[in-house]
């Protein structure tokens, strides 16, 4: 562009005067009261949004010209100390309104610094390129953009049809509710695709959840579209390369951007339909420096651009599902999203496939690829303490036999512990609360995490007196090595022993282990699947006719309030992995199941599991949310403290809601502060981690509170009192409480 304007620029020595203020959000340290904006002197006005140079105490660091506040907000004109802006990386494109106005969104609603959101949004590379770098990058030619062309298309169902042709005409925000398996995908290409076609320059965004689903997706959409199209943004890819996709989107060359969470921020000039699939999942959720939820602030972006949106999932988170209600007498306007259903199996009777590829020719009855049948084992007519029924591990053994694939699901992680008693089923309620005591190891206490109630643990159970009380959900650890035990006898249809794989966070550690691991499924050289919520997500695995939940009954005695929503999409997920290949289970004579084994077989959650009813699951959850107030029907934020020790943690949460209560916050009497609880996790390498619970009926009054706190809590931490505090954070809009 101006290869004048891309040297460095030397201000002083020029004694040029540095007649413009310029606002440049800066990466400054983590949780100092800056907010990120500073300013510098410049020779000249630069658009906002403008890379640029600058001195940042010793160092010089990457900063982005920002919007100029208001006049009266603005530092005073000839500040003495101004320093000059030290480069302008003039090559590139300022980073356009639409792009800061998600910053400064997501920035201020996850109560966080502009310039640590701006920055962290930016490819890590960027930060360390200077002007003349970046020129010399950008002169390397990238691969021309091809037009777009399309392979051949497979007919769509009548299903998808309807889908594809309400969010070409209305204008949403979508909710896809449909069945795994219902050609959710199929829906988001060809929506991908009527965009590219009706608008030569537009650009997409489609999110997955974690980065082992973005190959599978790439294929596909590289396979449709062209390999010069489409580029991937997530944590897997190095340096270099996330550079290479954010620069391809960034100049409008990439016309469709696949990426996890962090893909929300890439700037896409031309944005015009972003796509989250698996929206229910939490992954979306970010778990560190500021705490964003990727989905909410997809559906912000698209709003605040004029971007379509969907939002796609078979078990929809219950907020989306609830923003997605129909009109009704008292509400004739219904919720913000239009909800869009897809209920049949591609291949099933009613789906109406119309298309050659459809699993719906061959042999009769070979098109139905329906949902598999659901059986629950009660586990209390079962030997006290059997990890693995006589039942099913006698139908393993049959399905084996007969050259099935079996999959055992494991969801002991992620669940908080609630005491139990094996003899008389007695849990650790909550006397004041409709929760269960949490059971915490380190100093054998009991305790809410709704209102702080501890207890001491008690030595035998307080309603029969046995000593067999134990936290649930125990007691899988061993379970590969019992099923091999079980299964000795047991031989494929081929005379070899049967061969057990387990797939969690362990086995997958090595790079490409879980690739590989995966594709011994795929090719049949593993019997038995053991794993945990890893391998029920996404994988179109071809031969399983059996999956069965172990354990599942943990999540519905949780302190946590959504696990009964999270273990049912876990749940509905794995169900999807059995009779994919509708034809090959036909040929088996007998139908796919999914087993579940537990103690409460006649509980709501595996009523609706049963019927595969969703809606019905939703509906019930969503009475009792409202009823306990608990979000979607009201707001949440928690407060966060890490110490040396429990007390500092909590006496510095006990300090920030009574420092509230003086200042008499906006939003106080619409917002309810909880006492300090000590986490699940208590204690991590050493630094005791404690939280308080925020909860408001309405969102802009946390907002409003949230944001007359944060300066409060910074004087707060710098008080003597307070010395042994570590760290402290404000998580919005939690996901775990
Ligand atoms: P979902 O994302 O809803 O689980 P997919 O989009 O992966 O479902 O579709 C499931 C399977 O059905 C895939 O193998 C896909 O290629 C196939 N499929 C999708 N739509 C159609 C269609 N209209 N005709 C034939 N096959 C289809
Ligand atoms: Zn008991
Ligand atoms: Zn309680």
């Amino acid at each position: 562009m101006h290869p004048e304007a891309s040297k460095k620029l030397e201000v002083r020595q020029a004694g040029e005067a540095l007649s413009c203020t310029l606002q440049v959000a800066v990466q400054t340290p983590a949780h100092s009261a800056l907010a990120g904006l500073l300013s510098y002197g410049a020779p000249a006005p630069l658009p906002p949004g403008t890379l640029v140079r600058v001195p940042l105490g010793t160092r010089e660091v990457l900063g982005i010209v920002w919007d100029t506040p208001p006049p009266d907000a603005a530092a005073p004109a000839g500040t003495p100390e101004l320093r000059p802006i030290a480069g302008v990386l003039a090559d590139l494109a300022p980073l356009d309104a639409h792009w800061r106005a998600l910053v400064a969104f997501a920035a201020r609603y996850y109560q966080r610094g502009l310039g640590e959101v701006a920055l962290a949004a930016l490819p890590a590379q960027l930060r360390g390129l200077g002007p003349a770098q970046m020129a010399r990058r950008l002169r390397r030619p990238g691969s021309p953009a091809p037009g777009v062309e399309t392979t051949e298309l497979i007919a769509l169902s009548e299903e998808q049809e309807s889908a594809r042709a309400q969010i070409h005409s209305k204008t949403g925000p979508f909710l896809l509710f449909g069945s795994t398996g219902s050609g959710k995908t199929e829906v988001y290409l060809r929506c991908v695709q009527d965009l590219l076609h009706a608008d030569p320059g537009a650009q997409a965004l489609v999110m997955v959840p974690e980065i082992n689903l973005t190959p599978q997706l790439q294929e596909r959409f590289v396979a449709r579209f062209g390999a010069g199209q489409v580029v991937a943004l997530h944590s897997g890819m190095t340096n270099p390369q996330r550079l290479k996709s954010w620069l391809a989107a960034h100049s409008g060359q990439a016309r469709i951007v696949l990426g996890t969470r962090m893909a929300v921020f890439a700037s896409l000039p031309a944005l015009g339909l972003i796509v989250v699939d698996e929206e229910h999942d939490a992954s979306y959720k970010q778990q560190e420096g500021a705490r964003y939820s990727a989905r909410d602030l997809a559906v912000w972006r698209a709003h605040a651009c004029g971007a379509k949106v969907v939002l796609g999932s078979a078990t929809p988170s219950l907020e989306s599902w609830h923003a997605s209600r129909p009109p009704s007498a008292d509400e004739p306007e219904g919720g913000r999203y239009q909800r869009l259903e897809m209920p049949s199996r591609i291949g099933a009777a009613g789906s109406g496939a119309a298309g050659s590829g459809a699993a719906g020719s061959g042999a009769a009855g070979s098109g139905a690829a329906t949902l598999p049948r659901v059986r629950r084992v009660d586990m209390g007519q079962q030997p006290r303490r059997a990890v693995l029924s006589a039942p099913l591990v006698a139908e393993i053994a049959e399905r084996v036999a007969r050259g099935e694939q079996c999959l055992l699901l494991l969801n002991r992680r992620g669940y908080a512990p609630v005491l139990h008693c094996q003899d008389c089923d007695w849990k650790s309620d909550c006397p004041h609360c409709s929760a269960h005591q949490v059971f915490h190891k380190i100093d054998r206490s009991l305790r809410c995490h709704h209102c702080g109630y501890a207890a001491r643990v008690p030595r035998a159970c307080p309603a029969c007196g046995s000593p067999d009380i134990a936290p649930m959900g125990r007691g899988t650890e061993q379970l590969e090595e019992l099923l091999a035990e079980l299964l000795q006898g047991t031989h494929r249809p081929d005379g070899g022993p049967v061969r057990i794989a387990r797939i969690d966070a362990d086995s997958t550690r090595a790079a490409g282990a879980l690739q590989s691991q995966l594709a011994a499924v795929h090719a049949g050289e593993v019997d038995v699947l053991v794993g945990t919520q890893m391998i029920a997500k996404g994988h179109d695995f071809r031969r399983i006719g059996l999956v069965a939940a172990v354990q599942p009954d943990g999540a519905l005695f949780s302190s946590d309030f959504r696990a009964p929503e999270r273990l049912f999409a876990l749940l509905m997920q794995a169900a999807g992995r059995a009779g994919r290949d509708a034809a090959w289970m036909a040929a088996q004579g007998r139908p796919c199941e999914m087993w579940v084994q537990t103690h409460h077989p006649t509980h709501p959650v595996y009523e609706a599991l049963r019927r595969h009813d969703y809606a019905a699951f939703a509906a019930d959850q969503l009475v009792e949310r409202r009823q306990a107030a608990m979000p979607p029907f009201a707001f949440q934020a928690l407060l966060r403290a890490d110490a040396r020790s429990q007390e500092v943690a909590q006496a510095f949460l006990a300090a920030a809601a009574q420092a509230a209560q003086r200042a008499g916050l906006p939003g106080t009497g619409h917002v309810q502060l909880y006492a300090p609880v000590p986490l699940v996790v208590q204690r991590v390498a050493g630094v005791e981690r404690a939280q308080m619970l925020l909860e408001s009926a309405s969102r802009p009054a946390l907002q409003h509170f949230l944001a007359a706190w944060q300066p409060l809590l910074h004087l707060l931490r710098a008080e003597p009192a307070h010395k042994g505090l570590v760290r402290w954070l404000v998580d919005v809009d939690p996901l775990a409480i």
